[in-house]
């Protein structure tokens, strides 16, 4: 994390280097200032919590500000990091050549930098930004990408894969759909051939669209031989919560769920993952894009007008995801949940802000050239000149 400065964290929350006794200044402006200050404390909480493994943070002791060189001085919350977690190393020098090669990484991944009328035109589409589990994701994941995919919406091919797992969300949703319209469970040949005809809407070759209609093919009739017993009339799928103009501190919000069904004492949300499941799992540990995506659903369900009013006021009691291929190290479905706390509630809700702000910011730097970068569809426009 780099500019980890006063003038970048602390100035918006704390005004005052030395804190005044309470009864000097009025109490509300204390709160006020105590109240931003924690919400910064929260988005730096957040943007540390990325590392996996470790975090580089760095303050430079000079900044430039209209042609004069200020003195900078580091954020409090670096001193509020444990010692113990922490391995300072407050000189650095560097030979020429790792200089030289410092500079030629920095060439490789410039910045964006704006002219005053793209920074007008962007910040005119930040405003229309609402933002979904996805485009957290993608922006906690790589900012940039968030700037390609969300924000200015590169046009962009679908994998062969994406296409599949786009023609088997949309077989399961008409099978749900037509179930709950006749109240009488359609043959597995209903959901199949909803697949096949999705999938011939997909801009695939013929060699690929071979190779994906027997692999999607496969998945549903294991998936229709394994749940169908327990498929129920009352299931309502693809619940978009887009026209009901959600917002968090008046940031939008807005998602889709692909599965609700009702239980005994609330509602069980799913979402369906297509996909290698055991990678699948890693992903819905704490922290990473699958729990995040659950615990955003939880904040929409208990937020949305149209949710409470279409299924009676039940509260959403169980959040999962239902990966529609088999573990291949188990060899078996898995359809894990995940409980959520109202701490987990908090965190979100800070990931959503982090975001909105460093969006409004428009700071959609690259990431290092790393592991996601070899999935990423902006790959060329990223690395290669
Ligand atoms: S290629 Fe890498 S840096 Fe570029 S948008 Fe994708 S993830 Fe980000």
């Amino acid at each position: 994390m780099i500019r980890c400065t006063h003038n970048s964290w602390d100035k918006a929350g704390r005004i005052d280097n030395i804190s005044l006794p309470r009864g000097l200044v009025s109490a509300e402006i204390i709160d006020e200032n105590l109240e931003l200050e924690e919400d910064h404390r929260r988005l730096f909480y957040v943007a540390l919590t990325r590392a996996k493994k470790m975090v580089h943070l760095s303050h430079a002791r000079f900044r430039s500000e209209q042609n004069k060189v200020r003195e900078d001085l580091p954020s409090i919350f670096l001193n509020e990091i444990p010692e113990n977690l922490l391995q300072k190393n407050l000189e650095v020098s560097r030979t020429d050549q790792e200089l030289t090669e410092l500079e030629s990484l920095f060439l490789l991944s410039p910045e964006p930098s704006f002219n005053a009328d793209e920074e007008s035109f962007l910040k005119t589409l930040v405003n229309r930004v609402i933002l979904s589990p996805t485009a957290i994701n993608n922006y906690l994941t790589c900012p940039r990408k968030f700037f390609y995919q969300n924000l200015i919406r590169l046009p962009q091919a679908r994998s062969k894969s994406a296409a599949m797992g786009s023609a088997i969300h949309a077989a399961l949703d008409r099978y749900f759909k037509e179930y709950h319209r006749k109240k009488i469970k359609p043959a597995k040949e209903f959901l199949t051939l909803n697949f096949q005809s999705s999938l011939q809407r997909e801009l695939l070759t013929e060699k690929d669209y071979k190779e994906k209609l027997e692999i999607g093919m496969n998945i549903l009739n294991d998936y229709f031989d394994a749940f169908s017993e327990q498929f129920s009339a009352d299931t309502v799928t693809e619940f978009d919560f887009k026209r009901d103009g959600i917002n968090i501190d008046g940031i939008p919000i807005t998602g889709k769920i692909d599965k609700i069904e009702p239980l005994e004492n609330g509602l069980a949300v799913t979402d369906f993952k297509t996909g290698n499941a055991d990678g699948g799992m890693q992903k819905l540990t704490h922290g990473n894009d699958y729990w995040r995506q659950l615990v955003f659903y939880k904040l929409l369900c208990d937020r949305s007008p149209q949710f409470k009013r279409q299924f009676q006021d039940r509260p959403m009691t169980v959040a999962k995801i239902e990966f529609l291929e088999k573990s291949r190290s188990k060899g078996q479905f898995l359809c894990p949940s995940v409980n959520i706390s109202a701490a987990d509630q908090t965190e979100v809700i800070a990931n959503i802000k982090f975001v909105h702000d460093q969006i409004a910011q428009l700071n959609f730097e690259k990431i290092d050239k790393s592991e996601p970068c070899n999935h990423c569809p902006f790959y060329d426009l990223c690395w290669k000149k």
